[in-house]
């Protein structure tokens, strides 16, 4: 029998809001978490992308919160501003018929509007760590009435380095609360953090041992250095593609990328770390409402973005590690949709595609470039 959000001690006004975000029935990870984190336990929830991590914690936690009160009752950090948005975005709508209040805080947004907001109060804060420890220092931001802390894609946060701003936060909250933990991967230093910030907490995982969604379609294709834009249009040309997200290793590969793709007529943009948040807002606005066709991206900036109908991740160049290469063809896939990943690989780069294999515990199946003939009608 598949179980059903009203089977949980959660609030009707949030039983109808879940409704009308058309979610039917919890996902796995959903269903495990949601009955520990309403028990006041910490817990540890570990599943590949895609599988509904953000309401897992944000079911429980809106339920938990108490509007009727101004203080700050939540925080969760994030990786990215991009990231913080669309956790914020999934709270506003789980709050849709209580009162409770989100604010997204990020950096390359004008300080003196978040405080501003926080100052009329809000319950729940949703922040990057860098700008979340810099309202704390400024006294703005208090975290010593917290009851609950979220740490969403820690893996992600750890890898951009925000261990010390997180321990820092850690360190300045409210010893009571309850402490929460997603990832999609469990690296050794994500152990260390949580035996030092959490207290016993209960460990979820799900599909163990499975580390890539089953819906995502996987292929390489072998290509020369030379040929990779033209490789890169035929395959593009000769898919069936709603939405795609095209990766490359450096902001320049990005700049570069979309440039081509943009002067060959496809409708493409890019984001990376160079761009002001308002340009990147503007092209996420544009990819979410399929105006562009392709997103070019560089892993950072693309780091748990959740845009539906994405039908293809394409790795232009392949990632340097293993995990990355999770991450990545986790973009599409996702609330059960099917995903097409697709790795352009070049001869000296094979060695990390035979490491990604080993990892995944996949062969990756190679194909091979179409012929002009093939792509034109
Ligand atoms: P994760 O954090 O695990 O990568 P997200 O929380 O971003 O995944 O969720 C992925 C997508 O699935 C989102 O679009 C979300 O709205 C949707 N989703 C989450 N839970 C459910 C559910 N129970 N039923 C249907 N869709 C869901
Ligand atoms: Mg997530």
């Amino acid at each position: 029998m598949e179980m059903k959000f009203d089977e949980f001690e959660i609030s009707n006004n949030l039983k109808k809001a879940v409704k009308e975000m058309g979610f039917e029935a919890p996902s796995p990870i959903q269903e495990k978490v949601i009955p520990e984190i309403l028990k006041q336990h910490d817990v540890i929830g570990q599943a590949q992308t895609g599988t509904g991590k953000t309401a897992a914690f944000g079911i429980p936690l809106i339920n938990d919160v108490n509007s009727k009160q101004k203080h700050v009752q939540a925080l969760i950090l994030t990786p990215t501003r991009e990231l913080a948005i669309q956790v914020a975005g999934e709270f506003q709508k789980l709050s849709k018929f209580t009162k409770v209040q989100t604010l997204p805080v990020y950096g390359g947004q004008s300080i003196g509007h978040q405080i501003k907001t926080l100052k009329r109060g809000v319950q729940v804060v949703v922040g990057t760590p860098g700008r979340v420890l810099d309202h704390i220092n400024r006294g703005t931001l208090k975290l010593d009435r917290i009851s609950k802390l979220v740490l969403d894609e820690a893996d992600e946060m750890l890898d951009m380095g925000f261990i010390e701003d997180i321990e820092k936060i850690l360190q300045n909250a409210n010893e009571e609360r309850q402490t929460l933990l997603f990832s999609a991967t469990m690296p050794p230093a994500i152990r260390k953090l949580s035996n030092k910030y959490m207290k016993s907490p209960e460990q979820v995982t799900i599909d163990k041992g499975e580390v890539t969604a089953p819906l995502i379609e996987q292929a390489y294709y072998k290509v020369l250095e030379k040929n990779k834009l033209d490789s890169l249009c035929r395959i593009i040309d000769s898919e069936t593609l709603e939405l795609g997200i095209i990766f490359c290793r450096t902001k320049k590969g990005v700049a570069e990328l979309t440039e081509s793709l943009q002067a060959r007529g496809y409708m493409a943009d890019g984001i990376h770390g160079d761009l002001t948040q308002s340009q990147r807002d503007g092209v996420m606005k544009k990819f979410r409402k399929s105006t562009i066709e392709f997103l070019v991206a560089t892993d950072v900036a693309a780091r748990g973005i959740d845009v539906k109908n994405v039908s293809h991740v394409i790795n232009y160049d392949i990632p340097q590690d293993p995990e990355s290469y999770v991450h990545r063809i986790g973009r599409t896939g996702r609330a059960g949709k099917e995903g097409m990943a697709v790795t352009l690989v070049t001869p000296r780069e094979m060695k990390h595609l035979r490491s990604i294999e080993r990892e995944i515990k996949n062969a990756i199946p190679s194909r091979s470039v179409p012929s002009i003939e093939e792509v034109v009608e």
